[in-house]
Order: structure tokens, then C-alpha cells, then sequence
């Protein structure tokens, strides 16, 4: 059930004991993807598996902490901070509205680390159990030899957009930027300049409706998953 579409009396009798909160960005994603598909693609996901098993799906936090791609225009980059204490309060009135796990289902990485200092912070003072999934890396990982070029903005997300919403996808203006990305993860400007010459990294013209379907499905297929353990071990 979608929240945010749902009545008060509705939200009253509903089993609330699970719910997805698909978390996003407002950032620049090459010149042919929209500025909103590192939110989109979660919360496709999150509706789809919501619908399955027959749980919340709570309102999409579209804004995200975006500093590597804040040079390009369409990127409204969030503080940190604020970012973080934010979704803090988001997890908390969760709890407060009952529900017992939050799956937190993330689709851009700027945000990976707030949401999970977030996550333990509201996990030790609540009884609220959180998980936060990076679902581009976390979720399909069967699915990912599809990709030879991806990135951002790249093989990879391109083709999940196409699977979604061809009709926000100017494939005409799909472009290649190939760069390898350091082994481990350096907080640098510099790396990050270099990285993000343009806002698209990894080969977009390599992208297939088909590819980004079959790396959708089998997400989807591992969140299911995912939240039937989870529910399991928790004993929700
Ligand atoms: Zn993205």
C-alpha cells in the first residue's frame, strides 16, 4: 500500500509492521536520464515488492546529499547534516506509527553513509529494526554480468530507466565516459573531479530496455527474499 495515497481510517487497520522508504537525489545524470532517477528506480522497486507481500511503501525522500555531481546543473545537493537528521526523524516517526522494520532502499550513493549512521543511531534508541539496501549494488548481483560499461548514469542504470519509463530516457543523447574508479573509497575532491569530468560515468549507448528488465526482476526477486528472512528473524 502506498501511504501517502492512503486515509487515516485505512492507515488505522493496516498491518503496519513492514514498510519500504525508497531515498533518492535530484541530480544531474548525464544529459539523457532525468533528474530524478536515482529516486524512481527504489521506489519502482519498492512498489513492486510492497504490492507482493502486501506492505507500506512510505513516501519517496527525493532530495539527496549529491557533492560530487554539485557542479552540474539539475543537482540540488542536501547538507549532510541536514540530510542526516532528516531521514533521522523520518526513521523515528516510523517507529512511532508502528511500524517494527524499516527497509531503507537507497538509490543514490551520496547518501549510503548518513543513512546508515542514521539507521544505528535510531536502532539503538528504538525498537524500530532498519536495514539500508544500496539496491544498485546490494540487490541483482546475478543480473550484473549484463553490464560491461556501467556507472552512473552508465550501461547499467540507463537500461533500468528504459525498463521503467522509456518515455524519460533521450537515448539520443546517451553518451560514453569511461573511468576506473579507485579500489578503495578515498574522500577526495581531486578523485572526484576526475571521476565526474561530465555526470555520467561507464557507456550509456550500451544500454537495452531488455537488460535493465532482467536486472529489475531479479532486484526485486532478492528483496522479496531479503524481507522474508528478515521477517523471519525478527519474527515479525
Ligand atoms: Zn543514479
Amino acid at each position: 500500500m502506498i501511504l501517502k495515497d492512503m486515509n487515516g481510517f485505512d492507515f488505522e487497520k493496516f498491518d503496519k509492521s513492514i514498510a519500504i522508504l525508497a531515498v533518492g537525489s535530484v541530480e544531474r545524470h548525464g544529459d539523457h536520464l532525468p533528474l530524478g532517477t536515482d529516486s524512481e528506480l527504489p521506489e519502482y522497486i519498492a512498489c513492486r515488492v510492497a504490492e507482493e507481500l502486501h506492505i507500506l511503501v512510505l513516501p519517496t525522500v527525493y532530495y539527496g546529499s549529491c557533492h560530487a555531481m554539485r557542479n552540474f546543473p539539475g543537482t540540488f545537493d542536501i547538507d549532510s547534516d541536514v540530510f542526516y537528521r532528516y531521514v533521522e526523524c523520518i526513521m523515528e516517526e516510523a517507529w512511532r506509527n508502528g511500524i517494527k522494520l524499516l527497509v531503507v532502499l537507497n538509490g543514490h550513493g551520496g547518501n549510503t553513509t548518513p543513512l546508515q549512521m542514521a539507521a544505528r543511531q535510531v536502532a539503538n534508541r528504538t525498537g524500530l529494526a532498519i536495514t539500508v539496501i544500496d539496491w544498485w549494488k546490494d540487490l541483482g548481483k546475478s543480473k550484473q554480468y549484463l553490464f560491461t560499461s556501467p556507472g552512473h548514469a552508465g550501461e547499467d542504470e540507463t537500461s533500468a530507466m528504459l525498463a521503467i519509463a522509456e518515455d524519460k530516457v533521450n537515448i539520443y543523447l546517451a553518451g560514453r565516459h569511461e573511468v576506473a574508479y579507485p579500489e578503495i573509497k578515498v574522500y577526495s575532491r581531486k578523485i572526484d573531479e576526475r571521476l565526474y569530468e561530465v555526470a555520467l560515468t561507464g557507456d550509456s549507448k550500451k544500454a537495452t530496455k531488455q537488460k535493465g528488465e532482467e536486472l529489475l526482476g531479479a532486484a526485486i526477486e532478492d528483496l522479496l527474499k531479503t524481507i522474508d528472512h528478515l521477517r523471519r528473524t525478527l519474527e515479525i
